[in-house]
Order: C-alpha cells, then sequence, then structure tokens
C-alpha cells in the first residue's frame, strides 16, 4: 500500500494522507542551520551541532508521537486545524506533503479554506524561512485567527532533557517588536542567541509555553487557541517559546502570505550587550532585512532549487528502470548529501545527543557525496584525520562543533583507521587533487603532532599491519565494522556498554572482515603510492596485502564461505562449526570486493552461500542462524532478539557489498535483483510493511527471524546511502573514477538493451550512451570517444568544461 507518490519532475515525494505509518521526515538546511520536517510538521531546528547548539525542543519516543515541531493552529469559530493535521488532528479535507530537496510543503484544507506552510533554510544564512500562504476557496468572507508556535530548547539537547533543578530557572527572552529573542545563557558564557520573527504584528503573543498550552494543556489542545487569545506573556526560567496569534479576514478567492522566520545569531564578545541586559540585535534584523519579503523567499527559494539542480547535474542515469533511476538521479544523491552533514547525529532515531560524527561513518559517506562538492569532502577528510591517534588508531567519534575525538568511548574500533583510506582514495579517485595529501594534519588534534596526511595514511595501514593476531589475521580490539561484535569484551553488567566494556586491546581476538578490508584498502593505498612516485612504499603494501589474501584463504576460509572471526579463545565465529550464527554477511561482501578467492573459485562460492542461507525477500540477513540467547564472548550482537539489528537483520549498509561482490564476478543480473530488494523506491508498494520513508534507505529491516520480517527501521542516517550510490553508479552502471581517470565497466542484467549517462567528472562532461546489442552481464567490446575507437575503457581526461559523446558496446 502506498502513502503518496513520486513527483519526479520536480523531484519531490507526494505524501497525500498524513497518517504515515511512522514519521515521513526531511532534512531542510545543507550546511550549519538544519531542520527535520516530518510530513506532519513536527520536528526541530539546531545549529551544527544537534546536541550542542539545539534551537527548538523536540521529545523523543514520546506520546503522542511527534508532537513538537513547527505547527499552525488555525481556529475558524470553533474549528480547530492544523495544515499537517498535527497536533489536534481535525480531519482535513484536503491534505498533502511535498518533501523536497531541501524544502517541504504541506498543505491542508478545511471548510473552503486552504493553508500551505512552505519551509527551507537558504544555502547561505543560519534561518529557517517559513511561509504559510492562507486562501479563501469559499464562496463566503472568512475571519479567523492563526496561531503560530515554536518551543526552544535550551541550547544543550543533552542538559534540556535532564538537568531540570537547574535548567527550569535560566529561560530568558526579550521581546522587540515583531521580533521574540530567546536568550537563555546569553547573560554568562554565551555568544549567540536565536530568534523568532513573523511578517505581520500579531495580535498578541506568549513567550511562556505555560501561558500557551495551560499548566495541564498538550499540543493537541493549547489553552490559548481553546481561549482564542495569548496573553504577552514574558518567560521567566521554565520554558521559552515563541507562540503568535494573527487575526486575518480573507474575502472569497483571496489569498495572503505569511512570513516566520526563525535564526539563529552570533555576537562578538566585546559586543554583546547594547545596554545592561540588552541583547545586541544586530545580526538579527541584518537576516530579517535580508529575507523578510516575499521577493527575498521567492528568490532564496529559487537559490536553493538552483543549487541542488547543479549538484544533480553531475551524475544523471537513464536506464528505463524508473525507480532505479529517480534513486541514482535525485533521492539516492540527496540522502548522501545528509549523511555527509550529519553523520548519525540527528535523526528521528538517532536523537543528536548520543553520536557526533562517527570516524568510520564519515569515511564511508565520503564515498556516496564526494562528486556532489568535492571541496567539502577536502575539509572533511582533513577533519576526519586529526582526530587520528599517532600509532594510527582513531578516535571512534567526534564533536561536529568542536571537532575533537570523543574520549568517552575512545579509540579500539579497529577497522576505523582504513577507512580513512577508503575516503580519500575516493576524493583522489574522483577529483584528481593530489595537493591533499601534502596538507599537514594534527594528530589527536595536537599541533606539534602535526604531519602528512600522507603520512596519517601510512599510519592507517600499518595500525593493521602492527595489530595482528595468532593466525596473522588483524586483531578486532572493540569490534570491526560491526559495532555489536564485541570479542573482548564479556560484559554481565546490565546498562554496561558493550562497546567501552573490557579491554580494548584483546591480544587474540582476530576479524576476517578488516582482513578484508585490507586487501582491499592496501591496494588502493599502493595505487595511490604508485601515482605519487613512492614505489616502495607501493610494494610493501601490495605484498602485505598479498600475504593478508594468503592468510584469509588458510586461516579465514571456512569451506563454503568466509569465517566472521575467531572470539577471544581463538574459536571460530561465523563457521559451520558454530551451533548459531553459521555464517556472517560481512567477510563475504569484502573479501570478494578485494578480490579475495576469485582465482581459487572462494568468492563464487562464498556469494552463492549468501543466496542460499541469508537472501530473504526483502534483502539479505546479517547472519543465520540467529543468536537466540546472549553469548558473553559476542557482545551486543546476542543482547539482540532474533532478526533485529545486527543479530540477523538485514542490515541495509552492507548488502551493496554484495551488490559490489556480484558485479566483481560480472554477475549483472544477481547485483540487480539484491539491489533492488532493499532500495526504498520499489519497496513503495508495501509501505504498510516497511514503514519507513519510500524515498531514502533506513539502516535496518527486521530479518526472517523476526516478528514482523521486512518493517523498516532508523531511516536517513545510514552508511547504507553512500554504498548503494556506489553500487548502482560504479558496480551497475559502472561509471567508475580511476586514479587515472574515468573508467566505464557496467555489469547489468543481460535483459537490459542498456542505458545512457552523464557524467561531470573533473571539470569535463562527459555524454556516454551504452549498447549491449547481444545481450551480456558485463564486458566491453567497444569504445567511441567522439567518435574515435579506444583502447580499453578508461576515458581520455577533458578539460575544463569539454564535452565528449562516448559510446559503449558490451559484448
Ligand atoms: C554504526 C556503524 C556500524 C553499524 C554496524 C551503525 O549504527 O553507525 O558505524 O558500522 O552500525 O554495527
Amino acid at each position: 500500500m502506498r502513502f503518496g507518490y513520486f513527483d519526479d519532475a520536480r523531484r519531490e515525494y507526494v505524501i497525500t494522507r498524513p497518517d504515515t505509518p511512522l514519521p515521513w521526515i526531511n532534512y531542510l538546511g545543507s550546511s550549519s542551520f538544519f531542520t527535520l520536517l516530518s510530513n506532519t510538521a513536527g520536528g526541530y531546528a539546531f545549529y551544527k551541532d544537534a546536541r550542542l547548539r539545539r534551537i527548538t525542543r523536540y521529545r523523543y519516543n514520546n506520546l503522542p508521537l511527534d508532537s513538537d515541531g513547527f505547527h499552525f493552529y488555525i481556529k475558524e469559530n470553533d474549528v480547530v486545524w492544523n495544515p499537517g493535521w498535527q497536533p489536534v488532528q481535525t480531519a482535513l479535507d484536503e491534505y498533502e506533503c511535498r518533501h523536497g530537496l531541501g524544502r517541504s510543503m504541506i498543505r491542508g484544507k478545511k471548510n473552503g479554506l486552504s493553508a500551505s506552510q512552505e519551509m527551507f533554510v537558504p544555502t547561505e544564512d543560519p534561518i529557517l524561512l517559513t511561509r504559510l500562504t492562507l486562501k479563501n476557496e469559499g464562496a463566503e468572507e472568512k475571519t479567523f485567527d492563526v496561531f503560530s508556535f515554536i518551543e526552544f530548547c535550551l541550547w544543550d539537547a543533552m542538559d534540556d532533557a535532564s538537568n531540570f533543578q537547574r535548567n527550569l530557572s535560566t529561560g530568558e527572552v526579550e521581546v522587540e517588536g515583531r521580533t521574540i529573542f530567546h536568550k537563555t545563557e546569553y547573560r554568562e558564557r554565551r555568544d549567540h542567541y536565536a530568534f523568532s520573527w513573523c511578517s505581520e504584528e500579531a495580535e498578541d503573543f506568549d513567550t511562556s509555553r505555560e501561558s500557551f498550552m495551560g499548566v495541564y494543556g498538550t499540543p493537541a489542545r493549547p489553552e490559548a487557541v481553546a481561549e482564542g487569545r495569548c496573553k504577552n506573556s514574558i518567560a521567566h526560567g521554565w520554558q521559552p517559546v515563541a507562540a503568535r496569534r494573527l487575526r486575518i479576514s480573507l474575502k472569497p478567492g483571496e489569498e495572503k502570505s505569511l512570513l516566520y522566520l526563525l535564526g539563529y545569531a552570533e555576537v562578538e564578545e566585546e559586543k554583546k550587550f547594547v545596554s545592561p541586559g540588552v541583547i545586541n540585535k544586530t545580526e538579527a534584523y541584518r537576516l530579517i532585512d535580508k529575507y523578510g519579503t516575499d521577493e527575498s523567499f521567492e528568490r532564496a527559494k529559487q537559490k536553493l532549487a538552483g543549487f541542488w539542480e547543479e549538484l544533480l547535474s553531475r551524475l544523471r542515469v537513464k536506464s528505463g528502470e524508473e525507480a532505479a533511476d529517480r534513486m541514482a538521479n535525485i533521492w539516492n544523491q540527496y540522502q548522501c548529501m545528509v549523511t555527509f552533514n550529519l553523520s548519525r547525529s540527528a535523526s528521528y532515531f538517532e536523537s543528536g545527543m548520543g553520536r557526533g560524527m562517527g570516524f568510520r561513518d564519515s569515511c564511508q559517506d565520503l564515498l556516496g557525496f564526494v562528486h556532489m562538492i568535492p571541496e567539502r569532502a577536502r575539509e572533511r577528510i582533513l577533519d576526519i584525520a586529526a582526530t587520528q591517534r599517532e600509532d594510527g588508531s582513531a578516535y571512534h567519534q567526534y564533536q561536529p562543533l568542536t571537532k575533537k575525538g570523543n574520549s568517552d568511548i575512545g579509540s579500539g574500533f579497529n577497522d576505523d583507521p582504513l577507512w580513512l583510506i577508503a575516503g580519500v582514495s575516493a576524493y583522489l579517485r574522483e577529483t584528481g587533487d593530489y595537493s591533499v595529501l601534502k596538507e599537514i594534519v594534527p594528530f589527536d588534534n595536537n599541533p606539534e603532532t602535526a604531519a602528512s596526511l600522507m603520512e596519517h595514511l601510512s599510519r592507517s595501514l600499518h595500525y593493521t599491519m602492527n595489530n595482528i593476531g595468532p593466525h596473522g589475521l588483524p586483531l578486532i580490539g572493540r569490534a570491526d565494522w560491526n559495532d555489536c561484535l564485541n570479542l573482548n569484551c564479556f560484559s554481565r553488567s546490565p546498562g554496561e556498554s558493550f562497546q567501552t566494556t573490557g579491554p580494548d586491546e584483546g591480544p587474540v581476538a582476530e576479524s576476517v572482515f578488516i582482513a578484508g578490508m585490507f586487501v582491499k584498502y592496501a591496494g588502493e593505498y599502493a595505487d595511490i603510492c604508485s601515482h605519487i612516485g613512492h614505489p616502495e612504499e607501493a610494494k610493501e603494501a601490495r605484498k602485505a596485502a598479498a600475504d593478508m589474501e594468503e592468510i584469509i584463504l588458510k586461516h579465514g576460509w571456512d569451506g563454503e564461505w568466509f569465517l566472521r572471526a575467531y572470539d577471544a579463545e581463538g574459536g571460530k565465529v561465523g563457521s559451520s562449526d558454530c551451533e548459531e550464527g553459521k555464517i556472517f554477511i560481512e567477510p563475504q561482501g569484502m573479501c570478494v570486493m578485494a578480490g579475495v578467492g576469485i582465482n581459487g573459485g572462494e568468492a563464487e562460492k562464498a556469494l552463492a552461500s549468501v543466496g542460499k542461507h541469508l537472501e530473504t525477500p526483502y534483502g539479505i540477513v546479517l547472519l543465520q542462524p540467529a543468536y537466540t540467547s546472549y553469548r558473553l564472548n559476542l557482545g551486543e550482537i546476542s543482547s539482540y532478539p532474533p532478526g533485529y539489528k545486527e543479530n540477523a537483520g538485514i542490515f541495509c549498509h552492507n548488502n551493496p557489498w554484495i551488490v559490489l561482490a556480484e558485479t566483481v564476478l560480472g554477475h549483472g543480473e544477481r547485483a540487480f535483483s539484491l539491489y533492488k530488494k532493499t532500495c526504498p523506491a520499489y519497496l513503495e508498494e508495501i509501505s504498510e510493511i516497511h514503514r519507513t520513508e519510500p524515498y531514502c534507505y533506513c539502516q535496518m529491516v527486521a530479518g526472517k527471524d523476526a516478528a514482523k520480517p521486512g518493517e523498516g527501521k532508523n531511516s536517513w542516517l545510514t552508511g547504507t546511502a553512500a554504498w548503494t550510490m556506489t553500487a548502482l553508479t560504479q558496480g551497475i552502471f559502472g561509471l567508475i573514477p580511476t586514479l587515472d581517470g574515468l573508467k566505464l565497466d557496467p555489469c547489468i542484467p543481460a535483459e537490459w538493451d542498456g542505458f545512457t549517462a552523464d557524467r561531470l567528472y573533473r571539470g569535463g562532461k562527459y555524454h556516454i550512451t551504452v549498447e549491449n546489442p547481444q545481450h551480456v552481464e558485463k564486458g566491453i567490446k567497444e569504445v567511441l570517444v567522439n567518435g574515435q575507437r579506444l583502447t580499453g575503457s578508461l576515458l581520455p581526461l577533458l578539460k575544463e568544461n569539454e564535452e565528449a559523446i562516448v559510446r559503449v558496446i558490451m559484448g
């Protein structure tokens, strides 16, 4: 069952009923000011860091569901309704929500009055713009009240949600003209405030939640709305809000637009106050002047549209597979931008308080994003590398605001360092900008330890080489990619963190997954070394990769598939000898992507075993059989009920590894059919089962052992976005950036006649047509560039703005 439809021409998903199976959200904002917005106008805003600079309050995991946000209440006579249905839930005569790229429009209609709420964050300023357009579509004149309401968060979202003994006394506001300023803690150490402005003079307003909602009021029935007026309250402590009432009259056919701005401003220390206790509002007024008219709203909206138009013009495919095309051209790229911006910090499932930027997560996010804004990818690489430690290990997470490694969780996740090579390699293959390798970057943010980025990569590689276990495989440490496979943890106390309990260096537990990663990324490292004229280092890395491949085949092969790991006692994990957890997805994907076992047939066998033991109608589960009891030697993975999360859930992130692995072996049919299984646009029809948004990936879909197989969870912030983008565009469509240029190597279903692609690459534009007259899955017979036959399939580099017509004949 569907709850809407894709409008590809406008690059929107149109939701046609408000009661979606879960709130379906969108992300507004592209660099510093972000807003999460659901299809019923729930959500919250923050500046840069969802924990440390939260602007509006959101209560997670609460009832009523998703009732904090950016709601308007319209009261005509005694009928109260919201354009987005929530929180009052008055049945609407019409409803539609259009989630587009960085903007959303929610429209409701009741008794002949229509209200559309358009929202976005402009490309260059920290401000959320909302335009409410009201239209009298009835035959009589209408007079009604429009109440707006947002609730401020007292900046640090964690403290805001826990430290009430302090923070119920700190709240402060100022009201000046039509602007409400939220200035809690500005009197002391903060140099920032938020403000809310409306284009019309309000009849009355409230800045105290209690005045607007009533002590025992609810968002579904605010006291002010029931009474028909606000009380001009000034918040002292408790909960500062910005609420207003406007009284509007519209003749039949008449329309009126109202603008609401929610901004963030920083002030230099010396200029904080204009008089004792009175804040300096210059920056707020500058932003209000800039965005406070219909024309400026339109202009900023066009600019945002242009921003996305340009970004998406860099990579476009047309295969005739409507859903795959729309993912490749619109939604998958969009999600890559969101994951790049926010890593795993703020979604409807990530509270923004728990984790900052993940080291491995952000490195992988680069893979799907780097072609869009390479300059930002470059900056990110340098930020991430600065949290690496001198021995090559890495802080597992860092806070986006401070860019410092998070010492609560520390390091010891032994796959982390290798992902830095993956991210940098992707950047170099896309841009050819080798200057980045010479950038001087500190270790652990300590300038005294600074060394070139190339040195950081070398330390990453050597970290694995220096941390080898009894079989010659890499030690796993706290965990590898699978944060929940904790082989050195042994936690017995409830509530203990599986990630930080136990020694961070177990000298025995080893990971075959990291071994596969090592083969892959030591290879990419060696390519970089060769390219910059370091042949000795290249040779050393290639030798280490070849040795590791041998070790994998000797100690990491189980007969029909790759083993997952050895535990702290040297026992096998992910082996046919095991009672449960006999086969895991991760090493099958990573080892085959790395090319391990291609010659000896192990790769083919491993993928066949994935098909036989792990594949389900909704995707590939992480392991089988699921663990049915808690295992002290395995940690968090066995803490989940069977079928959920890492315990045999369909962890979408590693499904594209199998897709890529299939393309390595030339199985185009198989690759595409697996791609479709987790691809949200193909699941639109079963939204009542899948539940999460049909336009973005979720982290996890319940596996076959779960009570409700196919049920998605944790949408938006997942490495799935970057890896499916890679699997689809590089594995299947075969548009592969290499250090030497763009290489073509499609791997598609045999029945496809071909496809076309436009790819902006290193300043030049390739218009590619792939023909498949013999209906093969892989293999190129001929490539013509501007009519000239090419040897091989590496396209010549183009000059800035040069275009080339490329014709590829498979066969
Ligand atoms: C984390 C990833 C991890 C994955 C598998 C995600 O929640 O963000 O870093 O690789 O879980 O455990």
